[in-house]
């Protein structure tokens, strides 16, 4: 293994915040020795969390995609945006929540203020419920004082059939009429790796982020302190390729391997 710029010791990290695409799979397919590399990772008591930004399904929807790619995972490994929300609202006692989410991804339970003030609007996608009430609501409690959170603020995704509106669009809808600014608790905000630190149960030093996007899972894993490790697999070359180009430099990792597969040898086991 070849660490290139070995600044931070590895010999203290007890988790590990793992992206999926790119960094488990690519391309349709599992990146070879991945499975070997988790089954060792779990072998040595790492507690590992999968980090990725999906906002349209929720959890167990999300496990049985990466179970397609022959990856076992349990729920509870499974970090994303509206896990990170969940986390977030539960430090506000008294949260009160309206939640500009389609109902596969609210959770059960959830406190929707059907009357009276919100101290929170969260939004992320709403494809299947978004209508000009919704939107005139959660302004108006923008208005009033609820924090915006955002589960992410992609501008479009892409379908099969091509390109669509994304979650973003939608807060930045809300952020020019209301003033306010959102909280994102995606990547590459470095309060989703916060949450998802703490959703471990250690502190940013004892985890390591890997992930192939080094200005999304690097740079934020670097903003909150966490040992970081770049792997050479997914849109790693063809952003290396980009930013040579454009001249602009990216956030360089403590570590960087060529696969996942390397990873369980980069932390001596
Ligand atoms: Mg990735």
């Amino acid at each position: 293994v070849k660490g290139e710029g070995v600044l931070v010791s590895v010999s203290d990290v007890r988790a590990l915040l793992i992206d999926l695409d790119g960094t488990l799979y690519d391309s349709g397919a599992p990146v070879p020795g991945a499975g070997e590399a988790l089954a060792a990772l779990r072998a040595a008591g790492l507690e590992l969390r999968f980090l990725t930004n999906t906002d349209s399904k929720p959890a167990a929807a999300l496990r049985r995609a990466v179970e397609r790619y022959g990856f076992q995972v349990a729920d509870a490994e499974l970090f994303t945006p509206v896990v990170a929300a969940e986390r977030y609202l539960t430090a506000w006692p008294h949260a009160r929540a309206l939640r500009l989410t389609d109902a596969a991804i609210r959770p059960a339970g959830a406190v929707d203020p059907a009357e009276g003030t919100a101290t929170h609007v969260v939004v992320g996608d709403c494809r299947d419920t978004l209508n000009y009430h919704v939107l005139d609501r959660a302004f108006r409690e923008l208005r009033n004082g609820a924090e915006l959170l955002a589960l992410q603020r992609g501008r479009y995704f892409r379908s099969p059939d091509g390109e669509h509106l994304d979650t973003g669009a939608v807060v930045a809808a809300l952020e020019y009429a209301s003033g306010v600014t959102a909280r994102v608790l995606g990547k590459p905000s470095p309060d989703f790796f916060s949450l998802a630190v703490a959703a471990c149960g250690y502190d940013a030093r004892s985890c390591a982020v890997v992930g192939d996007d080094a200005t999304t899972d690097v740079a934020g894993g670097q903003a909150i302190g966490a040992v970081t490790v770049q792997v050479r697999t997914g849109k790693y070359s063809a952003q290396q390729r980009e930013a040579a180009y454009n001249g602009t430099p990216l956030p360089r990792a403590d570590h960087t391997i060529a696969s996942i597969a390397e990873l369980p040898s980069l932390l001596g086991l």
